[in-house]
């Protein structure tokens, strides 16, 4: 018994010892075989923090999780060594979505996504705020307003927030300015229950310059300025395949894309981002090996 109370000891005072494994940082992980699964995935390869979905994100509805389903994950006893758990919702809904069907299923899906998260004690969801196709751009974000007070309104006890994440505009996406997720934040009726997430690759492609510290000092000063850097609660850390400005969005490996490795170098070493959990998108087989060169990458920036 105290021996093993001595090993335990031992292995804390070497993970404070080594203050890069404190780094909240880490992947998107595959739910694949279960929930609980995400949790052995991100650990096998050292991630600290991890983002996942809550379910299949190419369908709409899924049946609820089971008990046992949420008690592995939660009680997973790999589960403490993340730092940071999230989850992402999936990629069908659009709550500017103007085909009434498509928007109901996007109201009732979203809601279904918050409640799984908040089962499995999950502090927030990225969503992407929605694309408003034909409609224009003042009718898509009134309708997106519209839409989370609707969602938010029907389920008044669950904690999970809905966070925002900044997108690169692709096509009729909103979110693409800090501004447009500032109005949709300032005019919710519980705005006390959104954040938001930014994506390094997204920002880019929308048009933000972060192609040097200085250029990303002053984005950063931005979203400050425009949100508020106390609602940020998420990176999400790609690089992009398109240039700046090209509002496509498609994800590269760090440091192999257009960004170049100055922004990636400014977050990873920003006391300001210390404890804001930072998490990989980028294209990845099954055993992981492009999330391992990539953390390298970014461990090696520190
Ligand atoms: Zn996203
Ligand atoms: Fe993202
Ligand atoms: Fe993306």
């Amino acid at each position: 018994m105290k021996k093993k109370r001595i090993q335990r000891q031992g292995s804390v005072q070497s993970a404070i010892g080594n203050p890069q494994s404190e780094i909240i940082l880490g992947a998107h992980m595959s739910i694949g075989g279960g929930v609980h699964m995400a949790i052995e995935r991100a650990r096998s390869i050292n991630c600290r923090a991890m983002q996942m979905f809550v379910k299949n994100n190419m369908q709409w509805f899924a049946r609820p999780l089971t008990r046992d389903e949420i008690r592995a994950f939660l009680e997973h006893r790999q589960r403490g060594e993340l730092l940071s758990i999230f989850a992402h919702s999936n990629y069908l809904i659009n709550l500017a979505a103007t085909n009434p069907q498509f928007h109901a299923n996007s109201l009732r899906a979203l809601t279904e996504e918050i409640v799984r998260a908040d089962q499995l004690k999950l502090p927030f969801l990225v969503l992407h705020p929605g694309a408003h196709l034909e409609a224009g751009e003042e009718a898509g974000l009134e309708k997106i307003i519209a839409s989370i007070d609707h969602v938010l309104a029907g389920i008044p006890k669950v904690k999970t927030k809905i966070a925002l994440e900044t997108t690169a505009g692709q096509g009729s996406c909103l979110g693409r300015t800090f501004e447009q997720i500032a109005f949709i934040i300032g005019n919710v009726r519980e705005p006390e229950r959104l954040c938001v997430c930014l994506d390094t690759a997204h920002v880019f492609a929308a048009g933000y310059d972060i192609g040097s510290e200085s250029a990303t000092r002053k984005m950063f000063r931005k979203f400050d300025r425009v949100i508020g850097l106390d609602r940020l609660v998420a990176i999400h850390l790609n690089d992009s395949k398109t240039a700046r400005g090209s509002r496509v969005d498609r994800h590269e490996h760090i440091g192999k894309g257009k960004i170049g490795l100055e922004a990636f170098h400014f977050i990873m070493r920003s006391r300001r981002f210390r404890k804001i959990p930072k998490v990989l998108e980028t294209p990845k087989g099954k055993d992981l090996r492009e999330d391992v060169e990539n953390l390298k990458t970014l461990r090696g920036l520190l």
